[in-house]
């Protein structure tokens, strides 16, 4: 493991992904290491190395401190290519550090975690007069979480996470993805019904993104599980049933579900 505390150049970069302007990543590399992580195609990382080490933005607040002063007011996505809330962040609080800064300029600010860490922040999150807080979640299953996320919080982690920031009243919302290809049709009612009993207002979708290495990756990782590994060989056309139903359950129980791309 190679941890790292580097400078930076820049804090800020603009965002194509649609409703964000900015990214914000306090971090490069992540130790949640999801078997499924696309980030080191996008930054040409190789995957052997992804999970095995992190650069700590040890400057970032002060030079975020800068750049606000000048910048056009938009939409801060924390983060894009790490977990903000990656445990390292326990001690480092870099991410905190950052919110400090932002609070100050009161930009508007989403955030997406897999982490329960994230409850530590809450204090100055909600401060913020725009702030959502998107947790990820591909599944209810906490076995199958551990093998494609075990570094992860636990889903009822998360869930119980995603409850207290709701009844905060900080915007709250799920990533819902990539969906597990496990999760019959059946299933999906139930799942969102758990999504909103814990908070949920909007629901963002996404399947599994199997850029080169991806795959090969992912069935080394669930090589133990029968059922699994017959549901992933067929994870493309598994989603189009389960995008289908989560529109339909949309409509009936007024949620708003979003494709994520
Ligand atoms: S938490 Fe996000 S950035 Fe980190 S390894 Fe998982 S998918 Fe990649």
């Amino acid at each position: 493991m190679q941890i790292k505390e580097v400078n930076c150049i820049t804090a800020l970069s603009k965002s194509n992904l649609p409703g964000l302007d900015y990214s914000l990543n306090p971090y490069r590399g992540c130790l949640h290491n999801c078997a499924y992580c696309y980030v080191p195609n996008v930054l040409r990382i190789k995957r052997d190395a992804w999970g095995r080490f992190v650069d700590i933005k040890k400057n970032i607040p002060k030079v975020l401190s800068n750049e606000l002063r000048n910048k056009k007011r938009g939409v801060i996505a924390i983060s894009t290519v790490t977990d903000p809330y990656q445990p390292l962040e326990k001690k480092y609080k870099i991410t905190r550090y950052c919110l400090e800064q932002l609070l100050i300029y009161d930009f508007p600010i989403c955030l997406q975690t897999k982490s329960k860490l994230i409850e530590r922040d809450l204090d100055i999150i909600s401060k913020f007069s725009n702030a959502e807080i998107m947790f990820s979640i591909g599944t209810l299953n906490d076995n199958e979480r551990k093998l494609l996320e075990p570094y992860a919080s636990t889903i009822k982690e998360r869930l119980d996470t995603l409850k207290i920031s709701s009844e905060i009243g900080i915007k709250t919302s799920i990533f819902f993805g990539p969906i597990y290809p496990t999760i019959s049709s059946e299933n999906l009612p139930k799942i969102i019904d758990t999504f909103k009993e814990n908070g949920a207002k909007e629901i963002m979708i996404d399947k599994f993104n199997l850029k080169p290495g991806i795959k090969e990756n992912i069935e080394k990782k669930i090589v133990s599980n029968k059922l699994f590994q017959e549901k992933f060989a067929n994870s493309n056309s598994m989603y189009i049933l389960q995008k289908e139903k989560l529109y339909e359950i949309g409509k009936k129980t007024n949620i708003k579900i979003v494709d994520a791309f």
